[in-house]
């Protein structure tokens, strides 16, 4: 498998200062993963890239939510390498985050296809497939993207080692398509850690994105050279937790603004649709003190970037932000 490398490895881990609770926290920074734009997807992105040039794909086509980060990384990073990127954009509820994303997209020379319904999705997607197009899946996860999320719990491993944060008992990571999830269970199986992974969900029906992550995990841990008892066991690993969704994707809540303004003080940087949500749960794990080592993995990016120019959104996308 050849991953072309676009991040800048390892992300720091840093601990959490002035939470209340009988936990440590600690925070694992992939929000830096790159200068350029950082975030869990450029991990997965290394691994889709290296696949595409190898089949000698032209074009990426992939969807995804009109504010996706993972639209926004495969626009930057695509663009960067060479590649035409194609992309299928779905609703979500608007937002100032979710428009800037688009706005990134765009600015980067993405060709986006408005469409009305994740129910169409599929059929909008095979009217713009083509010999020379890589699919990448929505959130970038199935096995092969999910190896980029083995290899950071590797790299965790090696952190631990050399002594920058005590061996998580738990790690707390925002849950959607599951790819992060699954790699980093395969990845804590494969170090021997007793780290276990806990998915926040950020949308309905939560235990539906519990089955699809611990599925997927079983099928990364085939990828990554696991026996398939130990691929079972990466799975049963992660855990979902279904309590901050509140009323969907991409509408934030009261318990992610909070924790969003505890972040800003500690200087970690979050989102209102994922990190938010998952950095909500995390200061309550520390409060309730179960888990004595918790580590928040950060998945958005906090790259900085320039505002893309101020331009009308095309009619068709603008009506996605609802
Ligand atoms: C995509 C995304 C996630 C979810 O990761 P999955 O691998 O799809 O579960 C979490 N946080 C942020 C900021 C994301 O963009």
């Amino acid at each position: 498998m050849t991953r072309i490398p676009l991040g800048t490895y390892p992300t720091p881990v840093l601990p959490v200062e002035n939470v209340a609770g009988r936990s440590t926290l600690y925070v694992k920074c992939d929000d830096a993963t790159s200068s350029e734009y950082g975030g869990n997807k450029v991990r997965k992105l290394e691994y889709f890239f290296g696949a595409a040039r190898e089949a000698g794909k032209r074009r990426i086509l992939t969807v995804g939510a009109v504010g996706s980060h993972q639209v926004v990384a495969t626009a930057i990073f695509g663009a960067r390498l060479g590649f035409d990127v194609d992309v299928v954009l779905v609703p979500q509820p608007a937002s100032a985050h979710a428009e800037q994303n688009v706005r990134l997209a765009l600015s980067n020379g993405i060709h986006a296809t408005a469409c009305p319904a994740w129910s169409l999705a599929p059929f909008v997607l095979l009217s713009r497939f083509g010999r020379d197009a890589y699919f990448v899946p929505l959130g970038g996860s199935n096995a092969l993207g999910s190896l980029g999320f083995v290899d950071a719990a590797l790299e965790l491993a090696d952190q631990v080692k050399a002594g920058a944060l005590p061996e998580p008992d738990v790690v707390i990571v925002a849950l959607g398509s599951g790819g992060t999830a699954a790699g980093l269970a395969v990845g804590f199986e494969k170090a021997k850690m007793k780290t276990r992974v806990i998915g926040v969900a950020i949308s309905h029906p939560a235990f539906a994105l519990g089955v699809a992550a611990r599925r997927l995990a079983a099928s990364v841990g085939a990828h990554a050279g696991l026996s398939w008892r130990d691929s079972l066991r990466a799975a049963r690993r992660v855990e979902v937790d279904g309590r901050w969704v509140g009323r969907g994707y991409g509408y934030p809540t009261k318990e992610g603004v909070r924790a969003t303004d505890t972040g800003a003080r500690a200087g970690i940087t979050l989102d209102p649709t994922y990190t938010a949500k998952a950095f909500a749960c995390a200061l309550d794990a520390v409060e309730r003190g179960r888990h004595p080592n918790v580590l928040f993995w950060n998945t958005v990016s906090s790259a900085a970037i320039a505002s893309p120019p101020h331009a009308d959104l095309p009619k068709g996308v603008a009506r996605l932000l609802r």
